[in-house]
């Protein structure tokens, strides 16, 4: 892709992005650059500044010499976090790692940024500490570096669907379905919730008077609604927020999160694996080509694998084994799991983890679930004991992608929902997909953020999006 690193300005049309001087910038180009100081060293006849204004994690080494117009009262206000603007020449940096710097002819102060209670200093501060400020911390190297991976990968998403005929479709945040029970639910209301309408005997809540006319919650996953897209596009995908209630403090949870849900209509599992693994591919070739010093950076910094793990992707085909295969490959296991395995229990992480991690030690897809662990609406086997699901598992991770081909005949389907106990009356519209025009189907969803975290190499979830939402944590 083309980047056009040049924003345009009319008032100041030599303004450029420290990205595209880094990469592209010639001695004796006059430019103009605005961002925040990373650091100031005075010295006797010079100062030297580094600027960063978000384009790259390297910032700009400006040097301003003392004879500048207004120096000793400007220099006196730039400390770590003031914001400026420098005009002045590139030149040819002398200084090791780094080809060329600017020297200034002007510079001056947006806002100053007081040393005495500016708490991003020039040191390591822990990511815990950042995310109490959250409103400063995407200044800091290591995530500005994950914030412009996850906006490499969300083009990269966009990318690699539209290029092959996906048509986006927005699927609504607030929903009536509960998505099978994919997570618990946060409830939507217009009540005021010191006096909801009541039902008569006055003991519970009458949801049929507040907005909607039933009870409404955040969406949890788009799925059913691509389902209906796919059943008149062929194929979609959706990309957004979605909602679980998660009352558990982990790495790998958010209360918000976002997800990416491709449907394809006339596929079955097979292309559904097929996709999946292209499409991870892609995404991780995307991000080393749009994003390489801070891949890089993660790889010195964050997790000594970060690149072997992306090579691993991007070089190996995935491994697959069915759900029968893995759990007999776990009981000969020479390892005590916490978690006994036996055909017919949910694969728990530490599983998912030793069949990707130890035993085949790239992404590795398992499918053909026990129907009873899975989800109604996929695809029963013709053994009536499994289903066509597949996951994706991922070294150090565990469960990155969940998908399945659908069950699109209308009495399998009728006869799954009454067996796990489903009222099938608000399915109504699902089941209509399978009585007029139904056909074989498949997809997958993605956890953005965890793909991120993967990629990356960080270790919790709530430092791969900018404001994090969990238990206890909303301030931003
Ligand atoms: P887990 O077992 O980790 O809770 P899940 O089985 O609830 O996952 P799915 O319902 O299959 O997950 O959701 C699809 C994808 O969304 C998962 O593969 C995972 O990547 C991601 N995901 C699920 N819950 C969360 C969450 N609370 N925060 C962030 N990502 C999530
Ligand atoms: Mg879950």
């Amino acid at each position: 892709m083309q980047l056009i690193e040049t924003l345009p300005d009319s008032a100041m049309p030599t303004t450029r992005r420290i990205l595209d001087l880094l990469r592209h910038g010639q001695p004796n180009e006059t430019v103009t650059v605005k961002g925040w100081v990373r650091t100031k060293r005075e010295q006797k006849e010079f100062s030297f500044v580094e600027v960063n204004d978000g384009s790259s994690l390297a910032g700009l080494q400006v040097v301003i010499p003392r004879d500048v117009a207004g120096y000793a009262d400007t220099i006196k206000r730039i400390s770590t976090g003031a914001s400026i603007e420098v005009n002045g020449t590139l030149v040819e940096s002398p200084a090791k790692g780094q080809r060329i710097e600017l020297k200034a002819e002007a510079f001056q102060v947006f806002g100053e940024a007081d040393p005495e209670t500016y708490p991003l200093q020039k040191k390591r501060h822990s990511f815990e500490f950042l995310r109490d400020i959250a409103h400063l911390r995407a200044r800091t190297n290591t995530l500005g570096a994950v914030f412009r991976v996850r906006n490499a990968a969300s083009a990269a998403i966009h990318q690699f669907f539209q290029e092959r005929g996906f048509l986006w479709v927005h699927t609504p945040i607030i929903s009536a379905s509960d998505c099978e029970g994919a997570g618990e639910m946060f409830t939507v209301t217009g009540f005021d919730l010191n006096q909801p309408a009541l039902t008569e005997d006055k003991k519970r809540v009458d949801f049929s008077q507040d907005f909607f006319g039933k009870q409404a919650f955040l969406s949890v996953s788009g799925q059913l609604e691509a389902e209906i897209m796919a059943m008149a596009f062929s194929n979609v995908y959706t990309f957004g927020p979605t909602f679980r209630a998660e009352n558990s403090n982990t790495s790998r949870h958010l209360a918000e999160f976002w997800m990416v849900e491709p449907e394809m209509a006339f596929c079955d599992l097979l292309g559904d694996m097929e996709l999946a693994e292209a499409f991870l591919k892609h995404i991780f070739r995307s991000v080393l080509e749009t994003c390489p010093e801070d891949m890089e950076f993660f790889n010195q910094r964050i997790e000594p694998s970060v690149l072997a793990t992306a090579s691993n992707i991007i070089d190996n085909e995935f491994a697959r084994v069915t759900y029968t295969e893995a759990i007999a490959l776990l009981e000969k296991a020479d390892k005590t799991f916490e978690f006994p395995v036996k055909w017919g229990v949910d694969l728990q992480s530490e599983h998912e983890r030793y069949l990707a991690e130890d035993l085949f030690k790239k992404p590795t897809i398992v499918t053909d679930y026990p129907a009873q662990i899975k989800a109604f609406y996929m695809r029963l086997n013709d053994d009536e004991k499994t289903v066509a699901a597949m996951d994706v598992l991922a070294p150090k991770i565990g469960e990155i992608i969940g998908g399945s081909q659908r069950e699109e005949r209308l009495d399998v389907l009728e006869n799954r929902i009454q067996q796990v106990g489903l009222d099938p009356a608000p399915y109504w519209w699902y089941l209509d997909l399978r009585r007029y025009g139904t056909v074989p189907h498949a997809g997958f969803g993605l956890g953005f953020e965890r793909l991120v975290q993967f990629m990356t190499g960080m270790s919790n979830i709530r430092d791969v999006i900018p404001f994090p939402r969990a238990p206890q944590e909303i301030e931003f």
